[in-house]
């Protein structure tokens, strides 16, 4: 038996054969250089195909893995934008008379060496996505087909051992065949551990193998909480690890049992537990995992996925499909929620100083009734086929429900008009911005429900960027002034009679289940994979002063 130990950056057991995954060296030399304007017309080609394969490759991540980690393939389409980047290509094209193909290696490398080095953990694992970039930039030189041909075939499963995953070669695998990730590079933030976190599967990173160490097919154990892998291991620790493995899969059964069970505390105070969903592809999810209802469809993705405007034919099929699949279960689908760090080129937005302060949302909606009528007759349409109801983002003025709710009535008469089936649905809006919390007790009266964002509202009280990795720390959902806010939100709901849900990451935070409960939240809207362990808690939860209404 050989132990070998590195970091577990996600929980769990996998037993079974090691398959070693290996990058196919591209070569990079061997085409001469034309003259330096030539070179540089070919980088401009190569960027605008990597561009397209990134938006691609972005739909399809979203659709598969979910929003947070879909993200990573923003961070490349900026990276393939980036000014700097540029720059430092074109100098070494103009200076050395070398190829595209070698100015980006040696552009990337320069950039990857630059964040390895940095001491942020965070700065220091994108190191692997500037060279996973730079390798797509290359195969776009080389004239290397469209995103779908590269998806990776599916083998049987193993635990798969690499130098180094790219964001890309992990959303290539097929994850039905992959037991874990090993890795000998890597980091608890880079996008193989994110994943395997996301589909839960053990992964470890940092394992002191060498890529010609033989490994490739022996059996193996990988223990993702303890950062170990065991090739070949002898029959005890086999035993062993089978037992835990086998104590793992006891509580996933135990969750499972869960299924079909109410959201009671054992002093019969219930709550609703509801999924978040990105797409049609993750609602199996949340049917599975026995969600009551969706309570954010972040319809963005329709538009993120697309290289023009969804027609409301396309949206109102997606939407029909949603409430259709939930089979008379509640479907609460957001209006367009674009801006800020979800760009849609064909929006052909300004650039803005502050995109988290500017035109997002809402304000686009309004800004652009044309383009929001269009969703919202799809969503009126879809609305007479089951359970929908409707969410508008990042209020912070009455003036604003007002215009929206205006708008929804505007479009559904003229579908009345024309003879076209539709219903007019709930409206609710999310309470997102400290504005819209502070006036809660005012917007209750406009709106038929909130749901409360905690992500933004967390962004916007603490007057930091969500997406700023060297903030991570400053970012607290549990800081007293977003306490403050939400405990007013929720108060002032209860007394204008309409339901409150929490639809932020903080809704599947077990520290803050008793405190939802006791305040009369009424449902917390979280990850498909989080609603059993949330159920599990509620129901050992004894809130002061027991039963409410
Ligand atoms: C939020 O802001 O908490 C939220 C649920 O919306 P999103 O994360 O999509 O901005
Ligand atoms: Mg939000």
């Amino acid at each position: 038996m050989q132990t070998f130990q590195g970091k577990g950056v996600s929980g769990g057991i996998a037993i079974g054969p090691i398959r070693v995954y290996r990058r196919e060296k591209r070569a990079v030399s061997g085409r001469r250089a034309a003259d330096a304007e030539t070179e540089l017309r070919r980088f401009a080609r190569a960027r605008e195909e990597a561009a397209g394969q990134l938006r691609e490759i972005y739909a399809r991540a979203l659709r598969e893995v979910g929003k947070t980690q879909a993200s990573i393939f923003e961070f490349h389409q900026v990276m393939v934008r980036d000014e700097e980047f540029l720059e430092a290509v074109s100098r070494i094209l103009r200076t050395q008379k070398v190829s595209a193909e070698e100015a980006v290696t040696e552009a990337g490398e320069q950039f990857a060496r630059m964040l390895g080095q940095a001491e942020d953990e965070y700065l220091h694992a994108r190191a692997a996505d500037v060279r996973d970039v730079c390798d797509r930039l290359l195969g776009c030189l080389a004239g290397e087909g469209s995103v779908r041909a590269e998806e990776e075939a599916a083998g049987p499963p193993a635990i798969i051992a690499a130098e180094d995953l790219t964001p890309s070669e992990t959303v290539k695998l097929d994850r039905k065949s992959v037991l874990a990730f090993v890795t000998a590079g890597g980091s608890a933030n880079s996008h193989s551990a994110i994943l395997a976190r996301t589909m839960g599967i053990p992964a470890l990173c940092g394992v002191p193998f060498s890529p010609d160490e033989r490994i490739d097919g022996r059996m193996a154990i990988v223990d993702g909480n303890a950062g170990t892998l065991f090739v070949d291991p002898d029959g005890g620790t086999l035993l062993r690890m089978r037992e835990r493995q086998e104590a793992e899969a006891r509580e996933t059964a135990l969750l499972q049992s869960l299924k079909g069970k109410e959201n009671v505390t054992p002093d019969g105070r219930r709550i609703q537990i509801f999924a978040n969903v990105g797409s049609l592809a993750e609602l199996p999810a949340a049917i599975e995992h026995d969600a009551g209802g969706i309570g954010l469809f972040r319809s963005e993705f329709l538009y993120l996925e697309k290289d023009h405007f969804p027609t409301e034919e396309e949206q109102f099929q997606v939407y029909r499909a949603a409430v259709t699949a939930m089979g008379g279960k509640p479907v609460v689908i957001r209006t367009l929620d674009i801006g800020a760090d979800k760009q849609c080129p064909y929006f052909g937005m300004e650039k803005e100083d502050n995109p988290a302060l500017g035109c997002r949302a809402i304000r686009i909606c309004l800004a652009r009734p044309e383009i929001f009528k269009t969703q919202l007759r799809a969503l009126l349409r879809a609305a007479a086929f089951g359970n929908l109801s409707i969410l508008y983002p990042m209020i912070a003025s009455l003036w604003e429900v007002r215009a929206a709710r205006a708008l929804a009535e505007e479009a559904w008469k003229e579908l009345k008009a024309r003879g076209i089936s539709c219903r007019l649905p709930r409206q609710g809006i999310m309470i997102e911005t400290p504005a819209a919390a502070l006036l809660s007790g005012e917007l209750a009266k406009e709106a038929d429900f909130f749901s409360i964002g905690t992500n933004d509202l967390t962004q916007y009280t603490l007057a930091l960027d969500r997406q700023n990795p060297r903030l991570e720390r400053f970012f607290d959902p549990h800081h007293p002034a977003v306490l403050a806010l939400i405990r007013m939100t929720v108060k002032n709901a209860r007394r204008a009679g309409i339901q409150t849900a929490v639809c932020g990451e903080l809704g599947a935070d077990p520290a803050m289940t008793r405190e939802f409960l006791e305040l009369g939240v009424d449902e917390l809207s979280v990850s498909p994979a989080a609603i059993l362990p949330l159920r599990k808690i509620v129901r050992e939860t004894e809130v002061a002063g027991g039963k409410t209404i």
